[in-house]
């Protein structure tokens, strides 16, 4: 039986972007043996102890990667980042509140979205792409009246830009206001700090560093945030109600609505590589990889779009591509080598692409990554290549 057309062959091997490329996209990541395991495994029931554990599991892993104080509960549900974001706000938030939204890049957009769609009146405070806000500007937003909470996206994986969170957190400290903070692109792969650096919820998904399959939105809610739910009468949502939840995220094996079984259990899997290796270990393989990342492309002239003195991810990097290359032409030719990458988004979309070094993918992974960038580029770019990128990373990886 064939494939109708336009629908990929899967059983071809790497080099069609098929199951076996190598997913060099900021998420989802590559998985490893026993998480792919772990998805083929019969089902078992929801309220199961076997799955009550499994919830368990990723509870506690996402506790400790993001730093959560021992009070935070760790909602686990089916979903992506964007209903992560979601759940945040509309425990939250009511009509009328006013939410600062520190915007920069296409994720701040999506979350301030998220605020006006439940009736916030929002502040948006934006920076142009390849910077962050200045906390000054939080600071100057705060003092205009009383704000139920801020939002900041960590790493906005179109910029792969960070946020400097430590600065924010300290214009913050002593207030009432929420510190709500999208970890989608960071959490599992830098440290989010959030007990340390007093943030409320920490909002992220399972499908990019923490190296989990695509399906699951987790969110952090600390104790502040808890009160403010309980404080409210009821939330417009069911299905994101933290009260419904709070039975279940205690005691998994309850029910309120059914876990994603396989997901949960693969994300306990996942977990489990996570702990083996070590969070702070982790985020320290990040930082070795993105440095090699970076000196790797910039030898191939694809450096940081961002702006220069910009905090930059570990997790991915959004590089430049010279005007007299396509940055579509040269993904196409990278994917014709087995290694797929990101395009730019919004703005960035002409003359950038990205590459995602998060969660499974180590040194060699990146190497691998770079050697077919670098026949991709031979390929579609008038100036000669000849292994530099490979030859810089490795340099820099020592
Ligand atoms: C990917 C991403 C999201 C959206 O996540 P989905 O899983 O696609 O809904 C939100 N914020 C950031 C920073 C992201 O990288």
């Amino acid at each position: 039986m064939t494939a109708p057309a336009g629908v990929p062959d899967w059983s071809t091997p790497a080099g069609q972007g098929g199951p076996s490329a190598l997913l060099l996209i900021p998420g989802p990541t590559p998985l490893a043996p026993e998480v792919l395991a772990a998805l083929a495994r019969p089902p078992q029931s929801h309220t199961a102890p076997a799955t009550a554990m499994a919830v368990r599991a990723v509870q506690l892993g996402v506790q400790a990667a993001v730093g959560a104080g021992p009070d935070t509960v760790v909602h686990v549900l089916p979903g992506s980042g964007t209903l992560a974001l979601e759940s945040a706000l509309v425990n939250l938030v009511e009509p009328g509140d006013r939410v600062v939204c520190c915007v920069h890049g296409y994720f701040g957009d999506r979350f301030q979205m998220v605020a006006e769609r439940l009736g916030a009146r929002v502040t948006r405070l934006e920076a142009p792409w390849g910077e962050a806000v200045d906390a000054d500007r939080v600071a100057a937003a705060l003092r205009a009246g009383p704000v139920r909470a801020v939002t900041v996206t960590h790493v906005d994986t179109s910029t792969a830009v960070a946020a400097r969170l430590e600065e924010v957190a300290q214009v913050l400290r002593g207030r009432d206001t929420l510190f709500v903070v999208d970890a989608v692109a960071s959490a599992g792969g830098m440290p989010v700090e959030m007990a340390r650096l007093g943030i409320d919820v920490v909002a992220t998904s399972s499908q990019k560093a923490l190296a989990m399959p695509a399906g699951l939105a987790l969110v952090a809610v600390g104790p502040r945030a808890q009160a403010r739910r309980s404080a409210r009468e009821r939330v417009p949502t069911l299905y994101l109600d933290w009260a419904e939840w709070a039975g279940v995220m205690a005691e998994p094996s309850r029910y309120f609505a059914t876990h994603a079984v396989n997901l949960v259990v693969a994300g306990a899997a996942a977990c489990r590589r996570a702990e083996a290796e070590g969070w702070e270990p982790r985020f320290a393989r990040h930082r070795r990889v993105a440095a090699a990342a970076r000196a790797g492309l910039a030898a191939l002239g694809l450096p940081p779009a961002a702006a220069a003195g910009a905090e930059l991810a570990s997790t991915l990097s959004a590089v430049r591509v010279d005007p007299a290359v396509s940055a579509a032409d040269l993904r196409a030719a990278v994917q014709a080598q087995g290694v797929v990458i990101a395009g730019g988004l919004g703005p960035w979309s002409s003359d950038t692409v990205r590459v995602g070094h998060m969660g499974e993918v180590g040194l060699p992974e990146l190497l691998a990554g770079l050697a077919a960038i670098e026949r991709g580029l031979a390929r579609v770019s008038p100036r000669p290549v000849d292994g530099a990128g490979v030859a810089a990373a490795l340099r820099q990886a020592g």
